[in-house]
């Protein structure tokens, strides 16, 4: 990009806490049942991106509305990404995350795809010890609670022209999240989408931006009134084989110590669970296949028994085991069938990885709050 490249230099940033942060009391009572995505944090952290100056003002500031001009450009066209991971309490009260260098990496890959500025790796990680560093009480620590980070770059230059904005901003906001599955980890079905595809060759499949989630929403609602919790989509230019859900990446289990996910083809989001989930079944000594998968071989798969596992997987839910697939006239598997036990057994491995119960033989965690802080915050350990 011929852009002013500041991030050579690692970014400042500028504090300026909350007058109003809520009190312990109120903080408690949140993280009892936070919920999904609906309580947010006292800060967050705002950086401007310009064509002349590159990436500044990075701040930490109060949570709260952005200032958009109305024609701010992505209201209208949609030049727009973002990132998702969590930060994880552990035992002694410490504050950790997965693989944020995966997150980073694949931050600076979408903007290249959406014409935005590439922020580096390190002021990437430096956002959330800056987050964490003023809201670190926000991380709960009951089992299976997380609190969500969520960075974004949307395009803000006040210009209705088709071209790529001069003026960026990225910000990071987090939200404490309760456990995915609140009565247990339970199979879901999910629903094939037939008339629908999320990403064409050449799209934007590959990258995290917001349009894609916008175009999944429809066949979302209607695996949704067909009582099935995720949408399916095929690759859109065959329509035979299978890509991802639309916002998890899928795996397949065998009889034959093998275990199989779509490739990435440039229409699959490249997720960090499952690559961790290929790393892990490698680790394991499991055969591991990425290539084109079709809904004959999964139904053939099931009927023969060579496929005795389904599951779904992601940031959120880190591994959700899928009873049945659903659409128009067929269902494949049981609705009923318990999770599998391979299934289970690694979202098990990965969950005991990211709340520091086993050793992290890969490297995988990085640390966010600072060693020494953690009786600052939320009751080290209280609950866990
Ligand atoms: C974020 C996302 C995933 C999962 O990625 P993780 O890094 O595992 O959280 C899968 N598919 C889509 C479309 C996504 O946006």
């Amino acid at each position: 990009m011929t852009i002013a490249d500041t991030t050579t230099f690692p970014l400042r940033f500028e504090l300026t806490p909350s007058t109003d942060a809520r009190e312990e009391a109120e903080r408690e009572v949140i993280l009892a049942d936070p919920g999904f995505g609906q309580h947010f944090t006292d800060h967050m952290i705002s950086i401007d991106w310009t064509i002349q100056d590159g990436w500044h003002n990075a701040s930490v500031v109060p949570y709260g509305p952005l200032q958009l001009d109305p024609s701010a450009a992505v209201l209208h066209y949609a030049q727009e990404i973002f990132e998702g991971l969590k930060a994880y309490r552990h035992e002694d009260g410490s504050i950790w995350t997965f693989r944020p260098e995966e997150n980073a990496k694949r931050l600076q890959r979408s903007a290249h795809r959406l014409a935005l500025p590439e922020l580096s790796v390190d002021d990437f990680i430096e956002s959330l010890k800056q987050l964490i560093a003023i809201d670190g009480a926000w991380v709960p620590s009951a089992p299976e609670t997380s609190l969500y980070i969520r960075p974004f770059m949307i395009a803000n230059e006040s210009f209705l022209g088709v071209r790529p904005s001069q003026k960026v901003g990225y910000y990071v906001i987090a939200s404490p999240a309760g456990a995915y599955f609140s009565g247990g980890v339970a199979p879901i079905s999910i629903w094939l989408s037939t008339e629908y595809s999320r990403a064409g060759r050449g799209g934007t499949g590959a990258a995290k931006c917001g349009g894609n989630y916008a175009a999944s929403l429809l066949p979302q609602q209607e695996a949704y009134e067909h009582g099935c919790a995720q949408v399916l989509f095929l690759d859109g230019e065959t329509g035979s084989h299978i890509d991802e859900l639309g916002g998890m990446n899928i795996f397949f289990v065998r009889s034959d110590n093998t275990i199989m996910t779509p490739r990435l083809s440039g229409t699959i989001l490249e997720g960090i669970t499952r690559d961790s989930i290929l790393q892990i079944a490698r680790d394991r000594g499991m055969e591991v296949e990425e290539r084109d998968i079709t809904i004959d071989e999964w139904r053939e798969g099931l009927e023969s028994g060579l496929i005795t596992e389904v599951f779904v997987c992601g940031t959120a839910a880190v591994i959700a085991p899928v009873a049945a697939l659903k659409s128009d006239g067929f269902t494949i598997g049981d609705e009923n069938a318990a999770a599998g036990e391979l299934t289970m057994s690694i979202r098990k491995e990965l969950t005991d990885i990211q709340y520091g119960r086993i050793p992290d033989r890969h490297g995988w965690l990085t640390r966010l709050d600072e060693p020494g802080a953690e009786g600052a915050g939320a009751g080290a350990g209280a609950g866990a």
